[in-house]
């Protein structure tokens, strides 16, 4: 018996805990691959594999409903694999270990993979479900969301016939997400001369910590601090008042988030270095008085260190310097359509000294419109190139724009209203999903995404609650069933 028989709906639990046995980590989903396609030959459904790995299994129209349309429900078979360092698991042959605790369902020490293991599951008991009066059903399974999209990236026209789709990948009950974020990357690449550091100055090396950083899309608009801006604020003015050379600026390191610490080395002569440092310290104040509250742990500091051999020469320091400073981060612009909605942003996400005297500076774009991105990243692009950069952009992935005038919208949102009695909240989200991929290929497919309530995905915290996959699953059903046509 499993610890988690005895919840509801039966059926999507018995799947989810199968499913957890299963290792499918992004790129190895090999075994969740051979399991679903035994499953559908197990139950005389047809199914079918992609070159890249996506599966299809159909299930057929109820007797006397195959004119009604057909409706796609999709997930994705990968996971993230996140746990806690003292926790032993081989993520190529052990099983997730699911337990109840406070009304939720979450994982011995690793992501518990709810995300997307739920959708997985809702689509095997919807399969196997005789009941269940409805057009035709295509089951659609993609691979590798986690890193990189790949599956959906590659998804050829025609591997399913469904003009309107249910993406079951999103973490919020209560909310029906009707579009996302397309996203991509520009990266500056700067060249330095660097010369001997002259006789009688000092290192001084300066730290910028404690900032809260957060998810590039999901958390641009808060205002945190970034804290590659900083430090570039701290090193100009310091240029400024006492003509400090830089040694060395690294901030930040993943690309999806807002940079959280910074360090840079310079070289001040001699003769003003305590008061290089006591400005350092004192610039602290400034910015609390900025952040306030939500920045409490910011911390700025600095301390002498030996002397560094080299520093930038005069041009090149100005040219990094004012690209940082001029380069955009954050909210670009709101939707004039959706109350809340960040539609354009970009995340000054690192920058970092690398070999051969070259400095990375990497930054993020995100907009749920795909020209607003590729204005941004020229935005982004001018700033650099001025200073010098060489600048590339990666392909990125296309957003899915919003339309509240979509039928499958309407349909969940009078199911929602009759099942439960309230309104659903329509929002869109300022970060990717698969459906963006979707809405770009497959011109004119009607898509909604909504799940079960999911708190700290991609972590060992990873967790579902409960009476939401019975929520979920009632919504699920009734808009299936809902007349199509
Ligand atoms: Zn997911």
């Amino acid at each position: 018996m499993s610890i988690l028989s005895g919840l509801n709906p039966a059926p999507v639990w018995t799947y989810f805990v199968e499913i957890c046995k299963i290792p499918r980590l992004s790129k190895n989903e090999g075994k969740i691959r051979t399991y679903l396609l035994e499953f559908a030959e197990m139950h005389n459904l047809p199914s079918k594999e992609d070159s890249v790995g996506n599966i299809l299994i159909t299930k057929p129209a109820y007797p006397g409903f195959e004119n009604t349309k057909t409706i796609v429900l999709q997930s994705h078979m990968d996971m993230v694999g996140e746990k806690n360092s003292d926790y032993p698991h081989n993520w190529l042959t052990d099983p997730i270990v699911p337990f109840i605790e406070d009304g939720f369902v979450r994982a011995r020490g690793t992501t518990l993979g709810a995300d997307d293991g739920i959708g997985i599951a809702s689509q095997m008991a919807v399969l196997t479900d005789s009941g269940i009066k409805a057009g035709k059903i295509e089951c659609l399974f993609t691979v590798d969301e986690e890193t990189g999209m790949t599956g959906a990236m590659n998804l050829q026209r025609g591997f399913f016939e469904g003009k309107r789709l249910i993406n079951l990948d999103s973490e919020d009950e209560g909310i029906l997400f009707i579009g996302c974020a397309g996203g991509m990357d520009t990266i500056g690449s700067l060249k330095y001369k660097s010369i001997p550091v002259r006789d009688g100055s000092a290192g001084i090396e300066i730290s910028v910590t404690g900032l809260r950083g957060g998810h590039s899309g999901d958390e641009i608009h808060k205002g945190f601090g970034n804290s590659v801006k900083l430090m570039t604020r701290i090193l100009r003015s310091l240029q400024e008042k006492f003509g400090i050379s830089v040694n060395r600026f690294d901030g930040g390191n993943l690309r999806n988030a807002i940079p959280r610490e910074a360090l840079a080395v310079i070289a001040a002569d001699n003769t003003v270095k305590n008061e290089v440092i006591e400005w350092v310290m004192a610039f602290q104040n400034i910015l609390n008085g900025e952040f306030g509250e939500i920045e409490k742990d910011l911390r700025i500091a600095a301390k002498e260190i030996e002397v560094p051999s080299t520093v930038m020469n005069r041009d090149s320091q100005a040219r990094l310097l004012n690209s940082l400073n001029c380069c955009p981060h954050g909210v670009i612009a709101w939707s004039h359509e959706m109350d809340d909605l960040v539609e354009t942003s970009t995340n000054l996400a690192s920058v970092n000294f690398a070999e051969n005297n070259v400095i990375k500076i990497i930054t993020t774009q995100r907009s749920s419109i795909e020209s607003s991105k590729h204005d941004v990243a020229g935005m982004v692009e001018s700033c650099l190139s001025l200073a010098g950069a060489e600048v590339i952009h990666s392909d990125g992935y296309p957003g899915w724009k919003p339309s509240l005038k979509s039928e499958i919208l309407k349909i969940t949102r009078k199911s929602y209203i009759r099942l439960f009695g309230k309104e659903p909240l329509v929002r869109a989200i300022h970060a990717g999903l698969e459906c963006g991929l979707f809405f770009e290929k497959f011109k004119g497919l009607d898509m909604i995404s909504f799940g079960p309530s999911i708190r700290g995905a991609h972590t060992p915290e990873e967790k579902i609650e409960i009476k939401t996959v019975q929520m979920f699953w009632d919504l699920l059903i009734d808009v299936i069933c809902t007349d199509q046509s």
